[in-house]
């Protein structure tokens, strides 16, 4: 199959078509399977490479900070999620993660915020984290209580932030946090913490399947002037929303370049080992199960690439992109399983790629919304819809 087909769709420009092309060419180059033990400072390298060759700019918003465009192009973010993802899963994240961490200042930062970190973010001069999980507040975020007390023209943080993408090697993190100006979601402002600053201490680094830099933030009276809050006070759960409307289709796209990766892998492996006589692919079995394979990464492109297009004409998409999310990533898995299986026992062994793509896939359906709260938005975008 051909990864650039679906460049033909008339969801695309020509502006992006050229992008995907030059991108695919530069990842294949630089990027593929290059896999190093120590992840921070592979990741570290990552963004160094990526904001050298451009490829950062498009993660920000506003040609006068080093963005690519006014606004983000969510296309331009699923092509190049797509694509990284299928040459190396690590530099997918560190794309990824300046787009997410730097989200928030894009979309309600201040303009001193904006010519602060925004060019260095799109150079990868500064690594970006969002900071918004808690121990007792993942899927349920608005229950999270990482307190932010005023007092005069400063905030005062205290509390724990966990399962933060980039925490240990980030410069700066976006921290949502209980400033209580009313019950709920309504009392959440967002903040631009620097790494180093006193109060701020990385409490744990986590280890995951599918290794990155992950930490537990521990704040303990951190004093962070008013200055680098991000919007008003009690706006800061919109604005994590806001943040995540724009990169919940992303996610789709990345799990669509892990799944084609795996069918790259698995066609190969199906075509060239011999058994009984044959070789894989001459089976009917194995047909299906390819079968089965291509239908669910085109049915995942369709749908995550509706839910870009429409977004960049401004339209709201939290059901389609909710969608996308929900059956690219839960796609995915299922291509990459059929792909190891494939393999046999070779499949399970360290370091293969689609041993990688196992791991690698799993914590999507996860994060950014865990596919069970997918299902309740969709759920409850048609029965809104049905009720109008
Ligand atoms: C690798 C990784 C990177 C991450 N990076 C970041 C980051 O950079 N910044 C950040 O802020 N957070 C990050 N997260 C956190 C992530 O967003 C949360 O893990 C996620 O929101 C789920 O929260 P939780 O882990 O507390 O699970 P819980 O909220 O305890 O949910 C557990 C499970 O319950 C199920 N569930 C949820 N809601 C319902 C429901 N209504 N009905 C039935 N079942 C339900 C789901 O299957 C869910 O997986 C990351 C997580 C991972 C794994």
């Amino acid at each position: 199959m051909n990864p650039l087909e679906h460049l033909r769709w008339p969801f695309f420009e020509d502006r992006h078509r050229d992008f995907a092309a030059g991108l695919e060419t530069w990842a294949a180059r630089e990027v593929r399977d290059v896999h190093a033990s120590d992840v921070d400072a592979q990741c570290r390298g990552l963004v160094r490479q990526l904001g050298d060759a451009g490829w950062l700019r498009h993660t920000v918003a506003g040609t006068a900070h080093g963005g690519a465009a006014d606004a983000i192009d969510t296309r331009m973010l699923c092509l190049t999620r797509e694509t990284l993802a299928r040459h190396n899963g690590l530099a997918d994240f560190a794309f990824a993660m300046q787009g997410l961490g730097s989200g928030a200042i894009s979309l309600a930062g201040t303009p001193e915020q904006k010519a602060r970190w925004l060019p260095r973010v799109a150079r990868g001069d500064a690594i970006a984290a969002f900071a918004l999980s808690e121990p007792d507040a993942g899927s349920d975020v608005a229950a999270l209580q990482c307190a932010a007390r005023v007092e005069g023209d400063h905030a005062v943080l205290d509390g724990e932030k966990t399962w933060i993408s980039n925490g240990g090697i980030a410069d700066f993190y976006v921290v949502f946090a209980r400033s209580g100006e009313a019950p709920g979601s309504r009392g959440i402002s967002a903040f631009v913490v620097e790494a180093g600053m006193r109060g701020l201490a990385i409490a744990e680094r986590i280890d995951v399947i599918a290794p990155h830099p992950l930490a537990r933030l521990r704040f303990t009276s951190c004093r962070v002037p008013l200055s680098q809050r991000i919007g008003a006070g009690g706006e800061g759960f919109k604005v994590a929303m806001r943040t995540l409307d724009v990169f919940r289709t992303s996610v789709a796209a990345a799990a669509l370049g892990f799944a084609r990766r795996a069918m790259e892998e698995g066609l190969a492996r199906a075509a060239s080992r011999k058994m009984f006589g044959h070789t894989l692919a001459d089976f009917q079995l194995t047909q299906a199960r390819l079968a089965q394979m291509a239908t669910t990464i085109d049915s995942a492109a369709l749908l995550t690439y509706r839910a870009a297009w429409q977004r960049d004409q401004g339209e709201n998409v939290t059901r389609q992109a909710a969608m996308a999310k929900l059956a690219a990533t839960e796609g995915a898995q299922q291509v990459i399983d059929a792909a190891l299986q494939l393999f046999g026992g070779l499949g399970v062994v360290s370091g293969q790629p689609v041993e990688r793509l196992y791991r690698e896939i799993r914590s999507l359906r996860i994060y950014e919304g865990a596919t069970e709260v997918q299902q309740l938005i969709i759920g409850r975008e048609v029965l809104k819809e049905a009720s109008r």
